[in-house]
């Protein structure tokens, strides 16, 4: 067992475990005066978990809402059946609502108690490895519209986040590759593990404590991601474009596993990284079994980036390597990204 103390303008307790042993004391503390608790999930977390909440929610009320399964369910529309759904059960301001599913629950569950009422208490409960360390943590709500990804959200930090890693033993191989790809990103950000060390680790309560360490300082150090925490998207600004031209086919964090190969390419070109760390980095990318290519020409993937960035022609903080490999944010062009 053990716990993380997130000292962000809110603080708030998070609880990293391999069962739900814990569930039901943390649960009674962190939500407090709540009546009634509102368990947002989707199709896929409910079919195989149920109404799994009740056995640790003992003394709450409680009311479940499904939402559609992947990314089409983080929808502005669901966001208002969400706020209709408490509206019509008559949730008031000291009830509560708890994200049970991954990082597409989490947010749009947590971007609407962060609104409904002005905000009402939100919980985590992460079911995929993605969610557990990373998006459950860190206060980012939101939903899509328009075809944008996280266009309308809040920072709103949740009362508490119950991490039991063993939810992940469900999951399909490919949200679990998905998971990696986020964790080979830490493995970056940390520099603590070779390629060897990293391709013998199992996914379980320890390694989440080691990933969120690191989201931690991170976000403790710059919670409205104004610097020092953009080094978060080490990988991302390629994988969002990849991404969205797979039409979602490549999952988040294949992607990014993709996008850091990127920015490895990038980093020889510009910053003159040195061919030990080149190869060494090339090691840590693949030792998970994670294909770098990326299927998209430049020109493909320039107009997505331009999009994402809502900034063409000017520059963009581009998380890259220096010459000795550590992650630096550095000003960059649009264009030289294809140079
Ligand atoms: P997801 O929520 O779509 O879950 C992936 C799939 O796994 C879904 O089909 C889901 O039904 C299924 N699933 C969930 N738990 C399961 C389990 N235990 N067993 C079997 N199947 C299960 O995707 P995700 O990768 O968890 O999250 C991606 C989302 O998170 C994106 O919308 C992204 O923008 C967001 N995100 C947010 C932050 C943040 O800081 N707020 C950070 C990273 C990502
Ligand atoms: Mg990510």
């Amino acid at each position: 067992m053990s716990e993380l103390l997130f000292k962000t303008p809110t603080p708030y307790p998070v609880i990293i475990e391999n069962d739900l042993s814990r569930a039901q004391t943390f649960f009674a503390q962190v939500l407090k005066a709540a009546k009634r608790v509102a368990i947002v999930t989707d199709e896929r977390v409910f079919s195989l978990y149920g109404n799994l909440p009740d056995s640790f929610l003992t003394g709450f009320s409680t009311f479940y809402f499904v939402i559609d399964s992947g990314e089409g369910g983080k929808s502005i529309d669901n966001y208002i059946k969400i706020l209709t759904f408490l509206s019509d059960n008559g949730f008031c301001r000291d009830d509560a609502v708890i994200g049970f599913g991954g990082g597409v629950v989490g947010d749009i569950s947590a971007f609407a108690a962060s609104t409904y009422m002005r905000g009402i208490k939100y919980a985590a409960l992460p079911t995929t490895i993605l969610s557990m360390v990373d998006s459950s943590v860190g206060g980012k709500t939101a939903v899509d519209l328009q075809g944008v990804k996280n266009l309308v959200g809040t920072f709103y930090s949740p009362c508490g986040v119950y991490i039991n890693a063993a939810f992940a033993n469900t999951l399909p191989a490919r949200e679990v590759d998905s998971g990696w790809g986020e964790l080979i990103k830490y493995a970056f950000l940390s520099g603590d593990y070779t390629a060897r060390e990293f391709s013998q680790k199992v996914f379980d309560a320890d390694l989440v404590f080691w990933a969120l360490s690191i989201k931690k300082n991170f976000v403790e150090t710059d919670y409205f991601d104004k610097g020092e925490r953009k080094k978060l998207n080490l990988g991302h600004t390629f994988a969002h474009a990849i991404e969205s031209l797979s039409g979602f086919t490549v999952s988040h964090g294949a992607a990014v596993v993709k996008g850091i190969f990127k920015s490895l390419s990038f980093a020889v070109k510009h910053a003159g990284l040195n061919e030990k760390f080149y190869n060494s980095a090339l090691a840590l990318l693949t030792c998970k079994g994670h294909d770098i290519t990326c299927p998209y020409s430049d020109n493909d993937l320039a107009p997505l980036i331009c999009a994402d960035k809502k900034s063409c022609g000017e520059d963009i903080d581009f998380i890259t390597f220096n010459d000795v490999g550590k992650v630096v944010a550095i000003k960059t062009a649009l264009n030289t990204l294809f140079d």
